[in-house]
């Protein structure tokens, strides 16, 4: 009998009055692994209720204290890395040691950078600007903030979410996704040890419940990472609402590669940024753009890292990624494989077979699509890698920017005046050269376009669960 997951409201967890029970089931096995209930507006709003009481204390908790905390919270989640490790495991299938370093150690590693920023909070000036009166500026936190988070990184998008928010002094109602909420649950237990009742809340289930969120009146802003159809109706309930929304919703980003790039280098590191996590990444290289010169040998390189890689043993200590998260996302996959067009060439991978078990994909790499084709404009979410040639700058240019998303990019090349012009006219929210993927508490992480607004990790993104206020002293 699986457990039937509880939510996690003013410190204790607590059953759900929602009666939508469903299944949360493993991605490599098919089983049931918990029974996870669809909050209902009840749950909800004592959720909320819980924040907003919260608030009233934590709001006036000294930046230093809510380092401790944080801080005390990066230790715990060490700590219990191998729980952590498992609960999430069990929900995705992700390589145990993956979520061991790129989300719990990783995800540590960002708490403390949070811990720090909050300490660094300011307003620009404090002066007389007007005679005789004295002005300055107040940065506050927004009051009780709403997320939810999607299932391709459970932690690490709960961390970038909740890390800001309580950084800047806020309380938080946060949904995880109705796939994979188990990691997240250990996570508010964890932080339940340390932080005050009611400052970090968890409730449970699907879009349903994640509208409650967005919709919901005490809530000062709504976060959201996850699909370009859940962002619009996120974005939507928060401006019936005046609320703020911060979007982060998915990329397509291209890698493009000039003929003067170390050509077997970057092939290598393509691969292997286009197949992490089984493509399951808003930033993996989904669109390789080169220079036609090289296009047949860098497609020949690329088919040779892909057959490197192994995917698809039920030992995930054997994989290099584990499966794709769901039924329902497999099926689309599984669809778009199926419908690729005629004029197009699968040089490795494609449908997994009928009678394979688990949700797991190869590598896969299709050349001769066109630009205005559905795998080259639309998210593909799995580790499917489109190659298509150019001939100029300009057109590499015009192919990487012509799709509606625009959250990462990279360029491949040996030549400074390639590198300096596309990081300039690339569209897109981040430019790596000559690398793919990498990120860093320390800078923003965040799209353009369809792809959102609002920058996750960087004091950028604690700046943004935070409102700047002016204060006037007349000073007679
Ligand atoms: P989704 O966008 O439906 O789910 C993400 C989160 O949003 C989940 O917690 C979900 O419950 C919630 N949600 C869904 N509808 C909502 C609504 N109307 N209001 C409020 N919250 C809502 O993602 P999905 O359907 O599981 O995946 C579909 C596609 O989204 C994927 O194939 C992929 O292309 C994309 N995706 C992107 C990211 C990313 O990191 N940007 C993450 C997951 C999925």
């Amino acid at each position: 009998m699986s457990s039937r997951l509880e939510n996690y409201i003013n410190g204790s967890f607590v059953a759900a009055s929602g009666s939508g029970d469903f299944d949360v089931t493993s991605p490599v096995t098919g089983e049931r692994v918990a029974v996870s209930p669809v909050s209902d507006a009840a749950d909800v709003d004592a959720a909320f209720r819980a924040a907003r009481e919260a608030f009233g204390s934590w709001r006036s908790v000294t930046p230093s204290e809510r380092q401790r905390c944080l801080l005390a919270l990066a230790d715990n989640m060490e700590q219990h890395s191998e729980e952590l490790v498992e609960a999430q495991h069990r929900n995705t299938g992700q390589p145990r040691r993956i979520i061991a370093e790129e989300e719990v150690a990783a995800g540590a590693d960002q708490l403390r950078f949070f811990a720090g920023a909050a300490r660094l909070l300011e307003g620009r000036g404090a002066a007389e600007y007007l005679e005789g009166h004295t002005s300055y500026v107040r940065r506050e936190p927004l009051g009780v903030v709403a997320q939810i988070t999607p299932w391709n990184f459970p932690l690490m998008m709960a961390v970038w979410k909740i890390g800001p928010a309580l950084a800047a002094g806020n309380t938080i109602v946060l949904k995880p996704s109705e796939t994979t909420p188990e990691s997240t649950l250990v996570l508010a237990r964890l932080a339940g040890e340390v932080f005050p009742a009611g400052v970090f809340n968890v409730v449970l289930g699907d879009g349903s419940t994640g509208q409650l969120l967005s919709e919901n009146d005490t809530a000062a802003m709504v976060a959201i990472t996850g699909s370009v159809r859940a962002g619009q109706a996120v974005a939507t309930s928060a401006a019936k609402s005046v609320k703020r929304a911060h979007l982060e919703l998915g990329g397509k980003a291209p890698a493009v590669v000039f003929a003067d790039a170390d050509l077997e280098k970057a092939a290598e590191m393509i691969l292997t940024f286009g197949t992490f996590n089984a493509g399951q990444d808003c930033t993996a290289v989904t669109r390789v753009l080169v220079q036609d010169s090289v296009h047949d040998e860098l497609v020949a390189l690329l088919a040779a890292q892909a057959a490197k890689l192994t995917t698809g043993e039920l030992d995930d200590a054997k994989n290099d990624y584990g499966p794709l998260n769901n039924a329902r996302h497999f099926e689309t996959v599984c669809n778009k494989l199926k419908n690729i067009p005629e004029h197009a060439t699968v040089i490795t991978g494609g449908v997994p077979a009928e009678d394979a078990a688990g949700f797991f994909v190869e590598p896969t790499i299709i050349t001769g699509l066109h630009q205005d084709d559905e795998l080259v404009q639309e998210e593909t979410f799995a580790p499917v890698l489109t190659v298509q040639p150019f001939s100029s700058e300009a057109q590499a240019v015009e192919l990487a920017n012509g799709v509606d998303y625009a959250l990462a990019s990279s360029v491949w090349t040996t030549n400074q005046g390639h590198a300096m012009r596309m990081s300039r006219d690339l569209d897109f929210g981040c430019v790596w050269v000559n690398t793919h993927l990498l990120l860093v508490a320390e800078m923003p992480h965040g799209g353009f376009k369809s792809s959102g607004y609002g920058k996750d990790l960087s004091i950028y993104s604690v700046e943004e669960y935070t409102r700047v206020k002016h204060v006037m002293h007349a000073l007679d």
